[in-house]
């Protein structure tokens, strides 16, 4: 079995906490080295080199299409991966469970830890904004304040701005068409009608009467952002060949697997709930155990959370605890594994960075290289030197035997 680990925001830069060392280099990891000892290495530009990627766009490059052609916004991605059906014509968006006064965004998040995101969800499921009657909502919470929501009817376009500020503080947006295009004014129509219709619904809910005598903020308004449709994408058993699955709780991630026809093994969206390294250890048991598969895809998000924050010390732990899994995954299953990132995020700046990552590559007929350990500074001078991140696919399915002959 060939097995890709991508663990989110890995790539990071000298930490003067840490010793001048990055928290990868930092972590003590003796799988990963190990594998990097044994193995080849390098760097990868995931999107490009300089241009700090997006989540999607780097698991869209990571599985091995181009995220500049591919990429057809964020929506579809996280309605696919929250368990919406996503269908042709259809437009999806993420959404945010928010708290507003006088139309004015005082929580993005309604304090986060919005409880009763089912029950509200479920108001909002297969509503239709007034003036537009073919079109319904179809609404999915999906943890904490978040929510996916797909659009369907007639003559709908992924080209609108959002129906969110952003920022704390300003008034909900009015969607707006971003081309001239008449179905992208009629979506942004639909929205800026949905949004009121939601609006009304959520403010006349008990569930906020409720909220309100255990002292929690009103949700009152479902800020929606992210535009985007399921992109047609060839599937990985159509050009590998192979039988793919993931380990990937999170809905983004879940959506770009989907979409690339690979196949889901245990845990949703409940073990975001766990601390990131406990996530990790549910992980780690859950693809351990996968079976009937070539190809295994598994994502760490921990990393990425302990990094925005900017918790030097929390990402050394996350990293240690991709570690152990490491040691667990070689030890279930043969075949060849790489481990990478899908973009760096610096604990320094708490944001994504055009970086580039490390990745190891370790299996039968690997050609090692001179590094010894994986960080960013050793798999610098590996043979495998700096790969696009749509090239790291076809790295590991070439030594799998299972990349076609290009020409004759
Ligand atoms: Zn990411």
């Amino acid at each position: 079995m060939a097995i890709l680990v991508v663990v989110d925001g890995m790539g990071d830069r000298p930490v003067a906490s840490l010793g001048g060392e990055t928290p990868l280099e930092a972590a003590n990891t003796p799988h990963l080295d190990g594998l990097a000892d044994g193995g080849a290495t390098g760097l990868v530009d995931v999107v490009r080199p300089g241009v700090p990627p997006g989540s999607d766009t780097a698991h869209l490059a990571l599985l091995g299409y181009d995220p500049y052609c591919d990429y057809t916004g964020r929506g579809g991605f996280e309605a696919l991966g929250a368990g919406l059906t996503v269908e042709e014509g259809d437009v999806a968006f993420r959404g945010n469970f928010a708290t507003v006064e006088d139309g004015v965004v005082v929580d993005r998040r309604a304090g986060r830890d919005v409880e009763e995101g089912d029950e509200l969800a479920s108001l909002l499921d297969g509503v239709s904004p007034d003036g537009f009657p073919g079109v319904e909502a179809r609404v999915r919470h999906t943890t904490q304040h978040r929510c996916a929501v797909v659009l369907r009817g007639t003559g709908l376009s992924r080209a609108v701005g959002d129906a969110d500020p952003h920022v704390e503080g300003t008034e909900v947006p009015v969607v707006e068409p971003l081309d001239g295009s008449e179905e992208a004014r009629r979506t942004a129509e639909v929205l800026n009608a949905l949004g009121e219709k939601f609006h009304e619904i959520l403010e006349g809910s008990e569930i906020n009467e409720r909220r309100s005598t255990e002292g929690k903020p009103p949700v009152n308004r479902l800020l929606i952002r992210g535009a985007g449709v399921v992109p047609d994408l060839e599937g990985f058993y159509e050009r590998f060949g192979v039988r793919g699955s993931f380990v990937a709780p999170v809905a983004l991630y879940r959506g770009v697997c989907l979409s690339a026809g690979l196949k889901p093994v245990g845990l949703d969206e409940s073990v975001v709930s766990m601390g990131d390294v406990e996530q990790v250890e549910a992980e780690a048991e859950e693809a351990a155990g996968a079976a009937n598969s070539d190809f295994l895809f598994v994502h760490v998000k921990g990393t990425d959370n302990a990094s925005h924050d900017g918790r030097c010390g929390d990402k050394v732990d996350v990293i240690e605890a991709v570690d152990a899994m490491v040691g667990e995954l070689r030890a279930a299953h043969g075949g060849h594994v790489a481990v990478t990132a899908d973009h760096s995020t610096p604990c320094s700046i708490g944001r994504h960075s055009g970086d580039p990552v490390p990745i190891l590559v370790h299996g039968p007929e690997v050609r090692p290289d001179d590094s010894e350990s994986f960080g960013e500074g050793s798999c610098g001078g590996g043979n495998l030197h700096r790969l696009r991140g749509r090239d790291v696919i076809y790295e590991l399915m070439n030594l799998e035997g299972r990349v076609g002959l290009h020409g004759e």
